[in-house]
């Protein structure tokens, strides 16, 4: 679904991206990991459209939406319709739209916050939202940044699980971006280390749906510099 080829990203005279080569596959979860600084919400932004002037290859096919580590929910909007708003520029009625953010709250497991203010929301519940808003669009691909780091331990193993569950449901390609390496071994198939600008090492993790033991992942290395 997206393509990357000799991405180069500079900002003044410090390059944080070079010659990046990636290519994410329909419906694979690929985790990105790297040193605070190492590029990945550059590479995330560029993948999203977001960077105004991208270099080299930039292909992406297909619908993209993105969850960032704060839940960036409009605070005079309530939760209902700030799913809603994700469907905006789609040609769904408005009926349609509350509807559906429906549905994606129900996903979630929000739907009785459907009227409720993002303010009053807990900082997981505010990131259920946010993936409520993301998965709304039926996005061929998911752009995850960090989006669990702000939460607490036992509030992010049930992220986790939710992710995967959403995943297997609806079976987006999903790039996440994370510092957490057990986060990286228990969602994803395919785990890409970003270091100097480059990805400098990728595994593939070979247990994997319903089959997978968090704890013991088995990883293949199949790139190192
Ligand atoms: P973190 O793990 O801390 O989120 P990261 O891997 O996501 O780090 P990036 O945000 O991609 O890192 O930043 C990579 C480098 O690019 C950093 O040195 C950062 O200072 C620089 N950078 C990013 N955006 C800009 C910008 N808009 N202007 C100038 N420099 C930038
Ligand atoms: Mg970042």
């Amino acid at each position: 679904v997206a393509r990357l080829s000799r991405h180069n990203r500079s900002f003044g005279s410090t390059a944080v991206l070079r010659e990046v080569d990636l290519a994410i596959r329909p419906g694979e979860f690929l985790a990105l990991l790297g040193r605070s600084g190492s590029g990945k919400s550059t590479l995330l932004r560029s993948l999203a459209g977001l960077d105004p002037s991208p270099s080299g290859e930039v292909v992406v096919d297909g619908r993209t939406s993105v969850a960032f580590q704060e839940p960036r929910l409009l605070p005079w909007r309530r939760v209902g319709e700030n799913v809603a708003l994700a469907l905006l520029n789609g040609a769904a009625s408005r009926q349609e739209r509350r509807e559906r953010a429906h549905a994606a709250l129900e996903e979630v497991g929000l739907t009785e916050k459907i009227d409720a203010w993002p303010l009053s929301l807990s900082g997981g519940q505010a990131q259920r939202v946010s993936l409520a808003r993301a998965l709304v669009s039926e996005p061929d691909l998911l752009l995850l940044d960090e989006p669990f780091s702000a939460l607490d331990a036992l509030t992010r193993i049930e992220m986790h699980r939710l992710v995967d569950q959403l995943w297997r449901r609806h079976s987006p390609a999903v790039l996440l971006v994370t510092h957490d390496v057990d986060e990286a071994l228990t969602l994803a198939d395919r785990v890409l280390v970003l270091d100097e600008g480059r990805v400098a090492r990728e595994w593939r993790v070979e247990v994997r749906r319903g089959a997978r033991t968090p704890q013991h992942p088995e990883i293949a290395e199949v790139r190192e510099q």
